[in-house]
Order: C-alpha cells, then structure tokens, then sequence
C-alpha cells in the first residue's frame, strides 16, 4: 500500500509526519507522493481539504485519513499519540471506505468553461459591490438575489461556513447540495427565498452574473477573483471522496462534540 503525507507546516505537524515516515518504514508502507492509495493529512480540517486539493485529479482513486494536532476535527479523527495504532493498522488492516458527495461547478466565461469540485463549499460574493444574481433550478427561474453572497455546501461542508450563516446540518449519506444566502436584501423591492434550501442529486442550479462585477469565487480554502464570468452551474458531482476508516468515526457524534458538548 502506497502513502503520502501532507502536513500543516507547523512544527508539531511536522515533526509527526516525520514520524509517521519513519513508523511506516518499519511496518512496510511505501511512500509514493505522486500515486499514493491512502493520504494521510496532519494538522486539521484545512490541512485535510489542501490534502484534497492536491490531489483531486485522482480523487476516484484515493482515500483520506486525518490526524488532528488541535482540535478534534470533522475530517481529522485521529489524535497526534495514536500515531503508531494507526500506522499498524494501515499495514495490516484493510480500512472501510466511506464514501461523502462533492460538489461540482462548471463556470462559464466570456472566453471558456473552467470546472471544479469542493469538499467543503463553493462561495460567491461581490468585491466592490452588492452581488446581483439571478439563480434557476433546473433551467426554471428561481430568483433575483442581492446580497454579500452565496454558499453553495456538500453535507460534509454544512457544518463549516453553511453552518456560519443558518444552513442546516446534513448527514453525508444525503447527496445534495446546500444553497445559503449570505445577508440577502429583502425588503419592498427585493425579494429572495430567505433560507437555505437543498438540491438533491439529480437537480442542478444556474447563477447567472446580470451586472459587471468582480466576482470573488471561493473553491474550499482557495479564492480567485474575476470579472468575465457570465454564470456558474452548480450540482453534485458523480464523483465522491473516500475515507479510509479503521475505526468507526459517526458524523453525529463529531457535530455534538463539535458545537453541542463543552
Ligand atoms: P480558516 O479560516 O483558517 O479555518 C476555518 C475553520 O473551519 C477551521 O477551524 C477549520 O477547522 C474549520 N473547518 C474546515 N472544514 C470544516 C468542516 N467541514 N466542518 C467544520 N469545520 C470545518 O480556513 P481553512 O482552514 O483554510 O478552511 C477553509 C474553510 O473555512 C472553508 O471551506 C469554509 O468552510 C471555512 N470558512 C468559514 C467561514 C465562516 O464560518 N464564517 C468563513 C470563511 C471560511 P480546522 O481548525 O480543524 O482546520
């Protein structure tokens, strides 16, 4: 079995990355950072979705493992002083994959198309001004929005920035995607749904850009800014992301932990 590892960057993450090569060195894991089957992400949630990132090319082919050197995370389970647990039960144990929706968008410009997946959510928000949409699910007008802007989550996303701005929490095993608003005018001449709502896998939203404006989109932890998109079609992706469980990690007891039990 072949592993990569990424780490935050700080010292304690990477002083257990070292250690984590050297444990898999003397139990027989190779280390292949360009095809690996498992990767194994130090730090936390961020560390796990730049893990993702780096690899999404090959997204169909690997599976995700994360340690956390801070707080328990939603995609980080493992503690830093389980190091070597997990180690032996990667070079002997065959882990369970289970298997979370991505989202997907294709962006359409005045010059070509550029397609994307996120683990956690896309955003889009207006940079010098009030962002003007108009959004349509399934090729049927939806609404006009005016606001700071849109989010647009997978389940395992919900309880990140969805959750920030009053989406609902969702359960992995639901493929769909989350729309939310953030700070949408309503008032006599506005008038935009006011909640967030879900699409399920089948169906797919259209957010059409009906002004200039600098478009700020933001991809999980990356952002780029650009003024010539003319609208973005957002859907579950076919594709899904895998987690190598050798332990069972339920997602509700990781939201209690998370924002319920102090
Ligand atoms: P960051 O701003 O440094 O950290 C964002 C926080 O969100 C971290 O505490 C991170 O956990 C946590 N997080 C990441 N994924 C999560 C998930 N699925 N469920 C619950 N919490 C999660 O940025 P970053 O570390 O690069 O992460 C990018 C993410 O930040 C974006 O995908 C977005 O969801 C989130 N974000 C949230 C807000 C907001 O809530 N107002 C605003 C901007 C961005 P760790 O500490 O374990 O890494």
């Amino acid at each position: 079995m072949k592993y990569a590892v990424i780490d935050r960057g700080d010292q304690l993450s990477k002083s257990l990355a070292e250690r984590f090569h050297q444990l898999a060195a003397e139990r027989g894991l190779t280390r292949h950072d360009d095809t690996p089957d498992i990767i194994v992400s130090i730090g936390g949630d961020g560390t796990l979705l730049q893990a993702f990132h780096k690899y999404v090319d090959r997204v169909t082919d690997v599976s995700f493992v994360g340690i956390h050197t801070g707080h328990l995370g939603f995609y980080a389970d493992w503690k830093a002083d389980e190091l070597d647990t997990l180690v032996t039960l990667m070079a002997e144990e065959t882990p369970h994959l289970v298997r979370y929706p991505l989202a997907e968008i294709a962006v359409e410009t005045d010059e070509q198309n550029f397609y994307y997946l996120a683990l956690n959510e896309f955003t889009l928000k207006g940079v010098d001004a009030t962002l003007v949409v108009q959004l349509s699910v399934n090729d049927e007008s939806f609404e006009m929005f005016r606001g700071d802007g849109i989010v647009i989550s997978t389940p395992s996303g919900s309880t990140a920035y969805n959750k920030s701005v009053g989406g609902a929490i969702v359960h992995p095993s639901i493929e769909s995607l989350q729309i939310a608003e953030i700070a949408s005018i309503n008032n006599r001449v506005y008038r935009t749904l006011g909640s967030s709502f879900l699409l399920p896998q089948h169906h797919h939203c259209d957010i059409v850009s009906k002004k200039e404006q600098r478009l700020l989109l933001t991809i999980d932890h990356q952002s780029l800014q650009r003024t010539d998109i003319r609208s973005i079609r957002c859907s579950v992706s076919t594709r899904k992301v895998s987690f190598a469980r050798y332990r069972p990690f339920p997602f509700w007891n990781r939201v209690r932990d998370a924002f319920v039990d102090m």
